[in-house]
């Protein structure tokens, strides 16, 4: 595996490779490493000849400077996973090398309406614009066929896809499915942070999207569905930050299941100084 922490060295190597002909897949993460990164690394390789997965953990799209500072990093046994995948690029730059010119030049100017606003925008005051300008800075200098993305992280997926619309960027996005620990956790970078008393109960959102998804499909009343599956997070020790049924396209909330193509439960909740999220398809 090719490790590269400088801008033009990685799009040296990388417009070798093109002028081949060989196709890219780019998959972008903040490391700490674990098996649903590993998932969006196999896909790459199935569709495209080189696979390249970024490691930088981006200032500006943390809104809170603590959850910055205890972002968990791992960057030896990242590397020994990514080996052990055949990933061909590890891009791993430093805050200069991505905002060369400083942060502020990379400022995007790209209005998507309520799509950044709701959910975790509300909640995250500034992390969408934030992870939009990485995002967009690092398909500038990688350039890939595809950029591969997790369906956990569900309204960034559907943010980045509108980006990739209104700025006519030349890239496919893939989603690949959320990987779970086999009692059912999404996994995450941050659940190395979770207690092991709270372990436990970690797992009970799942349990509880699942619950709620079979009430919504046998026809219960949306709003007293939720109110009850919020009660039972709470009396489980979760503080919920959201927990909204919506459009699965442009996530606006849903009054009434049958009208609309999509749906998914989507869900913020921290445990303890945790923040932890997911995704459930309902239709
Ligand atoms: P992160 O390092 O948390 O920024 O995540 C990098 C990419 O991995 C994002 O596209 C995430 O959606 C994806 N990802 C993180 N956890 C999972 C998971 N459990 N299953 C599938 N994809 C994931």
């Amino acid at each position: 595996m090719f490790i590269f922490k400088q801008v033009e060295q990685c799009k040296q190597y990388l417009n070798h490779q093109k002028n081949l002909g060989r196709t890219i897949s780019f998959v972008p993460t903040m490391g700490a490493l674990h098996q649903g990164h590993m998932a969006l690394i196999r896909y790459a390789k199935t569709i495209s000849d080189i696979t390249v997965c970024s490691i930088f953990v981006n200032p500006t799209q943390f809104n809170d400077p603590n959850d910055l500072v205890a972002y968990p990093n791992t960057p030896v046994e990242d590397r020994r996973m990514l080996i052990h995948e055949s990933c061909d690029v590890l891009f791993a730059p430093d805050v200069s090398q991505v905002y060369l010119e400083g942060e502020a030049a990379y400022q995007l100017d790209v209005d998507l309406g309520s799509l950044t606003q709701v959910l975790e925008g509300e909640h995250r005051p500034g992390h969408f614009e934030g992870m939009m300008q990485v995002v967009n800075r690092l398909l500038e200098i990688v350039e890939p066929n595809y950029l591969i993305m997790g369906d956990k992280d569900y309204q960034q997926k559907t943010i980045v896809d509108a980006m990739i619309d209104a700025l006519k960027l030349n890239v496919e996005l893939k989603t690949v499915p959320i990987v779970r620990e086999a009692d059912g956790l999404a996994r995450s970078s941050r659940n190395v942070r979770i207690s092991q008393e709270h372990r436990e109960i970690a797992p009970k959102i799942y349990e509880i999207l699942s619950g709620l998804k079979e009430d919504l499909l046998s026809g219960s009343d949306i709003l007293e569905s939720m109110k009850k599956s919020k009660n039972q997070l709470k009396q489980l020790g979760f503080n919920v930050e959201y927990l909204e049924l919506v459009d699965g396209k442009d996530l606006t909330t849903i009054s009434d299941i049958q009208w609309v193509q999509s749906a998914v439960l989507l869900i913020a909740a921290w445990l303890g100084d945790v923040r932890l999220i997911d995704k459930l398809t309902v239709k």
